[in-house]
Parts: C-alpha cells; sequence; structure tokens
C-alpha cells in the first residue's frame, strides 16, 4: 500500500510520556479537521499545500525508518487515521520496530501500535473506540476554561492515564493560560501533567534535512482555513 507522506525525518519524542526519546516521525498528508491553530499548515492551509506528495510504499517507509535505529517509529499528519495503517505498522513491526501514532481519534484505527496519543479537536468528537484504545491524552489549551470543558466532554474515559495540558502553540508565553495549566495541575494531580512541546524549543526536527520546512501558525476561520 502506498501512503502520501508529507515527510519522514529523525528527531526525538517532544511530548507526553515518552518525552525525550529518539524517535522517527512518519507525517502522513491530509486532515479534515481543520483546527484553526494547527502547526501543520502543509497539511490544510492553502498557501501552505505542498504542489506534490510522494506517495511511498509501506515497505520503502519501513526501510527509511529502520535505517535510522530510532527507539519507536511516530506516525502522524495531518489525520493519519483517515489512511488504513494497517500495512505499515505490519511492515514496521516486521523490522522489528515499535509503532506510535498521534490522532485526533475522530476516525477508525486500523494498525497495530504500541502506544497512542490521543488529541480530542472540538471541531470532530473522538470515537469512543479511539477513546478507549488510546494510552495518553494530550488536551490543547487554548482559553482559560479549555480543560474543564475537555473534562466534562471526556466524562467516564478521565482515568487513570496520563492527561497532559498543553498551552496552544501561540499562546504559550501567555501567563493566564499557563496560568489556568499550573493551577488545574496543582488543584488535581494525577492524571494531569503540565506540558509543551519541547522538540519545538530545541528547533529538533529542523536538524534532519528530511525534515519540511516550518509553517506559520494560526489560520483565518472566516476563511475557511
Ligand atoms: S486534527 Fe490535528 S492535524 Fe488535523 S487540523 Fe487539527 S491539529 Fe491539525
Amino acid at each position: 500500500m502506498y501512503y502520501p507522506v508529507h515527510e519522514m525525518f529523525h528527531s526525538w519524542q517532544g511530548e507526553g510520556d515518552h518525552l525525550g526519546k529518539s524517535a522517527f516521525f512518519v507525517r502522513l498528508f491530509g486532515c479534515p479537521v481543520h483546527c484553526p491553530w494547527c502547526d501543520s499548515a502543509g497539511t490544510w492551509h492553502p498557501d501552505y499545500i505542498p504542489e506534490n506528495v510522494n506517495r511511498i510504499d509501506a515497505d520503502a517507509i519501513a526501510d527509511t525508518a529502520s535505517a535510522a535505529k530510532p527507539e519507536f517509529v511516530v506516525i502522524t499528519g495531518g489525520e493519519p487515521t483517515i489512511h488504513n495503517l494497517s500495512p505499515l505498522t505490519k511492515a514496521l513491526k516486521k523490522r522489528g520496530l515499535k509503532c506510535h501514532l498521534e490522532t485526533s481519534g475522530a476516525f477508525e484505527i486500523k494498525g497495530t501500535f504500541d502506544w497512542i496519543t490521543l488529541s480530542p479537536k472540538w471541531q470532530s468528537a473522538p470515537l469512543e473506540a479511539s477513546l478507549e484504545m488510546a494510552d495518553e491524552f494530550k488536551l490543547i489549551v487554548e482559553e482559560e476554561n479549555s480543560v474543564e470543558k475537555w473534562i466534562e466532554t471526556l466524562g467516564k474515559w478521565v482515568d487513570g492515564r496520563s492527561i497532559w495540558l498543553h498551552p496552544e502553540w501561540s499562546k504559550r508565553e501567555e501567563s493566564r493560560i499557563l496560568k489556568a495549566i499550573t493551577e488545574f495541575v496543582k488543584n488535581n494531580g494525577v492524571p494531569f501533567r503540565a506540558g509543551l512541546q519541547a522538540h519545538k524549543y530545541y528547533r529538533a526536527d529542523l536538524l534532519d534535512p528530511n525534515s519540511a520546512k516550518p509553517s506559520p501558525l494560526g489560520g483565518d476561520p472566516r476563511l475557511g482555513f
């Protein structure tokens, strides 16, 4: 099976329970969710949609990942689960590689994963089956009351699994957002964790020449992106 690959690069996992570990990223193209602050603008912003997206065979992707010798492979996007990921995870596992997934949970997950990070989005609610399969959650805190709203929405799915609270990247220096996360973690403890996208501070992904050029954050919902 062939996949539309936006970029593939070796870096380290900058978020969540596996923070700081060597990881090979496979970023697939496309996402129908259209979050206005998505930092993967190449998948949705009209000015950053690439002219060509390479379609690469599962075995060729797995060979490239294997050559990098990472601790695990992260399949991300865009929204990777709009594709059938079974052939890709099968090819990666054949080479002894662990497979991690980053998803909004809004689409059926096809494939065998060792770790699933689910970051739900208001624009497209996560499926119950995806919520059950997730190993950790990542909530994007864009307003001071974002965490409370998400906790109410997730309901019974708030259990022992880590729930990482990340400031929406363009608001990472807004003290009201950072304070809201800090107070929530102080008041509630486990399973809530204050987090951020540490790899961006290191510019770690950019050190691999195969990573895509960074694109600006934020869209204009009035214009439909
Ligand atoms: S679901 Fe993820 S990839 Fe899709 S637009 Fe939102 S943040 Fe971007």
